[in-house]
């Protein structure tokens, strides 16, 4: 699409905008003539203390004006929000009378919706204002701003229970058996780089030991542990009990309430690694079917079938609570086969089940081998069958997240039974504490509560520049120095 910026140079914004509203367009910036295909004019302008938008969108012989007015006031950062709202706002609009198409959660492009909600109820408003809010403001759909007050509400109420000092510590294993044909993560086949898998266990148990007695020295308290990937439980038992040994010394773990474990692909799923798991006082797995159907799971290249899943969840028995992942627009599958894979799963009865949507990632096997996925009416039918499905069989949204070009602009919603919610999934989803992150391919999160700011302090993507570095700490220490928190 052609863009032509007036008065502003909010790219971002008018991007995200269009990677909701034209996903897969490419923005080209330029002046726009008029008998081009698809462009947009996005002018700004502000006098006597108002700003004005205009955008002019044009695809197909298809053209829309709309005009959008505010008053600007505040800090300079609240009437920053407030142009790029008009923009994005008047962008949307603009689109959505070319395109005829109302996106279910309207111009809301980032990875939380309900992040709004939960702001809205910790800072005092009401449920009914924040709904309002997501409908009026930003344009969600009914049902979307209905589902965002679920999960809002549950994270505001854990934001209350969380300290200053509460930390969750993430340790990623990016290696797995074999990669699935929608997956763009850095994730390195165990057996292509076996001979990293070693090494990258000891700089992580490095690492570990750095960073724990950091959070000991500045007094941290660790709530939730979660070990995710890649597939953790490519590792042989004792290369998991090593990993966890290192994160029970390091770290004083005696205000932490959970420990995840990501069993993922059920193939990699052994007696002993399961008692390694529970030895270690983890309470929480994982196993991701993804889909129940052997065609869909050949399609996506994974090496298991559906009946490994039964043998991988008779092993889960004994864990407190346990996941099942499935997607929604996967290769191959149809919206019965999809109810039939939700089915199945639900018949294992585990307390946790986390409905994703088929992202399209750059660099995965579904775009560059062109797969055949369902469309979008067929990924709506999918999910208009799992939520009611999941509230019969007495599960609710807990946490939701959205990815970039996902099929149908619609979520990951993850569901559980009653008080068998993950609180990492919780802080992590909605940036409530820090997250100290180990291993490759992660970022540690720091979150100020009192400004909810975050600092992000990025780890090397590859496990190999992973191994050769050496951890600093210096910024986490800096971040809680500066807000009176010293060693
Ligand atoms: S299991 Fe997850 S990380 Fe591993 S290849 Fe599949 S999608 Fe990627």
């Amino acid at each position: 699409m052609k863009l032509e910026l007036r008065g502003h140079d909010e790219r971002y914004t008018v991007e995200q905008s269009m990677l909701n509203l034209f996903p897969g367009e490419l923005p080209v910036y330029g002046t726009v003539t008029r008998g081009e295909p698809c462009w947009a004019v996005v002018e700004l302008s502000e006098a006597d203390g108002r700003a004005t938008v205009t955008v002019e969108l044009s695809r197909e012989g298809v053209t829309a004006r709309r005009t959008w007015s505010e008053t600007l006031s505040g800090t300079d950062y609240q009437r920053e929000g407030v142009r790029r709202r008009g923009i994005g706002r008047c962008f949307y609009e603009a689109a959505v009378a070319v395109t005829g198409a109302r996106p279910p959660w309207g111009m809301l492009s980032g990875v939380r919706p309900d992040k709004l909600v939960t702001a809205a109820l910790l800072s005092g408003r009401s449920e009914a204002d924040a709904v309002r809010m997501l409908q009026d403001v930003y344009a969600v759909t009914p049902e979307r701003a209905a589902l965002a007050l679920e999960t809002g509400r549950i994270a505001a109420r854990t934001a209350l229970q969380l300290e200053k000092r509460d930390i969750a510590v993430y340790v990623g294993i990016p290696f797995c058996p074999t990669r699935c044909a929608y997956c763009s993560f850095v994730s390195q086949s165990v057996e292509k780089s076996f001979g990293l898998v070693e090494p990258y266990i000891e700089a992580l148990k490095r690492e570990l030991r750095e960073g724990g007695a950091l959070a000991r020295r500045l007094g941290l308290r660790v709530r939730a542990f979660y070990m995710g990937g890649g597939t953790p439980t490519t590792l042989s038992p004792e290369q998991l009990s090593g990993v966890l040994d290192a994160f029970e010394t390091a770290f004083d773990t005696s205000h932490c309430v959970e420990r995840t474990v990501e069993a993922g692909r059920p193939d990699t799923i052994t007696p002993g690694k399961m008692s390694v798991l529970r030895a270690h006082g983890v309470d929480r797995v994982s196993v991701n079917p993804q889909s129940m159907d052997d065609r869909v799971l050949r399609a996506i290249g994974r090496r298991h079938a559906a009946a490994d899943v039964a043998r991988a969840m008779e092993l889960s028995g004994g864990f407190r609570h346990v996941n099942m992942d499935i997607i929604a627009g996967l290769p191959a599958d149809t919206p019965d086969g999809f109810a039939d894979t939700l089915r199945r799963c639900l018949a294992f009865a585990p307390d946790n089940l986390t409905v994703h949507t088929l992202a399209l990632k750059k660099g995965s096997r579904v775009l560059t081998e062109g797969l055949s996925v369902p469309d979008a009416d067929a990924v709506r039918e999918m999910l208009d069958f799992a939520a009611p499905t999941l509230r019969k069989a007495d599960y609710a949204p807990y946490y939701l997240y959205r990815q970039k070009y996902m099929s149908g602009s619609f979520e990951n919603i993850g569901w559980c039974r009653p008080g068998a919610e993950c609180l990492y999934n919780i802080v992590i989803m909605s940036e409530l504490c820090t997250i100290f992150s180990f291993g490759a391919g992660g970022s540690t999160k720091l979150v100020d509560r009192d400004t909810n700011r975050i600092q992000r302090i990025f780890h090397p993507k590859y496990p190999e520049e992973y191994i050769s570095r050496t951890a600093d700490f210096a910024a986490v220490a800096a971040f809680y120095e500066n807000r009176g928190i010293s060693t």
